[in-house]
């Protein structure tokens, strides 16, 4: 299909929920993308963080051809060894627990808001009061498009045009530690939310909030829920992000980048609270199929084998140094702020036009909020492609903010 034909039969077959960019990619690899007329771009946000390991990793696609060829998939009322093994993965690199698997980010907060109003009902922890069940979530959050995850998604954009939606969720300023103890009351089950807001423009958690909150929960016997959907898999330089802040969650949610590029969702929960969800409870068709567990145990083989975690920890400082070194120059840059590889640049202008310049020197970069320029690159990334990159992106604001 020639360029334009395939724009064509978008328009007339696709629905149009997304506002897409004029461009039709063809082939990935690593850090490398190239479009249906053979251009190639450099990829500083990899599939909106699906492609933490880069495009195509050997580790990833090698684990994907030897399954495919095997067996594809199996029904969740009998046993596969690949998913046992990425079931010990996860909970090795987390925290002793259980996984539940489904297939994307919103399935995983399904699965968690679920679990949590199960916790509430649960006569043993309602210490004789009527069934606890209030979930607070956090202004500009994100936990995915549909009903449940949408009414946890703290942004009135999202949710416009769709209400009634589910009640029991409470939204409550980020950052923000005397809004939580004022929003919890007697009937609250969780508290759930990102340590950093990624669509809501790289917002991070400060540790002394999350201490707080962590202490609050244990007192209370509230569920302490992280969405991980984009701080996890190394994105910020920690295999999950709440290792940076000497805690642990009671709910845990992964997804994007669990799969290398293969669509598979995860819920983690501590091993003491791990047996609310019994039998019949819960499920998921396609949830941990053989083929995709393959692939995400080929993604932490990726993760941990070629050292990824620690060229994070490299990297996000040089890349947030080079940045700062742009702010310097430009008048539009009010802030450099991430963790990890997990990067946003503030703006005073709109972003939208030095993301289309970026597009059109082959640099692929994000924004969200309006004003914010999201930068999340694969986690091997190196200085080189960095340098280009900042090359690029110092050029694009040149022209869009003079
Ligand atoms: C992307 C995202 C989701 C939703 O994931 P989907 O796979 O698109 O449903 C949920 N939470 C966070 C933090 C996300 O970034």
């Amino acid at each position: 299909m020639l360029k334009n034909e395939i724009f064509e039969t978008y328009d007339q077959y696709i629905l149009s929920t997304y506002s897409r960019v004029p461009i039709a990619f063809v082939k990935g690899k690593g850090m490398d993308l190239t479009d249906v007329t053979g251009k190639k771009y450099l990829d500083f946000f990899p599939g909106w963080g699906v492609n933490n390991v880069g495009h195509c990793h050997p580790k990833v696609m090698s684990a994907v051809r030897d399954q495919i060829g095997t067996l594809i998939h199996i029904p969740n009322n009998f046993y596969h060894p690949n998913q046992a093994k990425l079931a010990k993965e996860i909970i090795r690199c987390s925290f002793p627990g259980k996984v539940f698997f489904c297939n994307s980010g919103a399935e995983g907060c399904e699965a968690a808001i679920k679990f949590a109003r199960a916790y509430g009902h649960e006569p043993n922890v309602v210490h004789g009061k009527a069934s606890r069940h209030e979930i607070i979530t956090m202004t500009n959050s994100f936990h995915g498009r549909t009903m449940g995850a949408l009414a946890a998604t703290g942004q009135a954009k999202h949710q416009n045009g769709f209400h009634p939606l589910p009640p029991g969720f409470k939204t409550i300023p980020f950052n923000d530690i005397d809004a939580v103890k004022a929003a919890v009351n007697d009937q609250t089950i969780a508290i759930m939310f990102e340590l950093v807001q990624g669509e809501g423009g790289i917002n991070i958690a400060s540790k002394e909030y999350v201490r707080q909150i962590r202490e609050l929960c244990t007192q209370k016997d509230i569920l302490l829920i992280l969405d991980e959907v984009q701080t996890g898999m190394g994105r910020t330089g920690e295999i999950f992000g709440f290792k940076h802040y000497g805690i642990e969650p009671d709910l845990m949610i992964l997804a994007k980048a669990l799969g290398g590029g293969l669509p598979i969702g995860a819920l983690v929960v501590k091993r003491a609270i791990a047996d609310v969800f019994k039998p019949g409870m819960h499920a998921s068709t396609f949830g941990g199929s053989p083929l995709v567990c393959k692939a995400s145990l080929g993604t932490f083989k990726a993760i941990f084998a070629d050292k990824m975690l620690g060229n994070v920890k490299k990297m996000g400082p040089y890349l947030i140094d080079r940045l700062n070194g742009l702010k310097k120059k430009f008048k539009c840059i009010q802030e450099v702020r991430g963790v990890g590889l997990m990067v946003g640049i503030q703006l005073n202008i709109e972003g939208k036009g030095i993301f289309e310049a970026c597009l059109r020197h082959g640099l692929i970069i994000n924004c969200t909020q309006g004003n914010i320029l999201r930068i999340m690159p694969a986690l091997n990334v190196t200085k080189k492609q960095i340098d280009k990159a900042v090359h690029i992106l110092e050029k694009a604001i040149s022209e869009v903010a003079s």
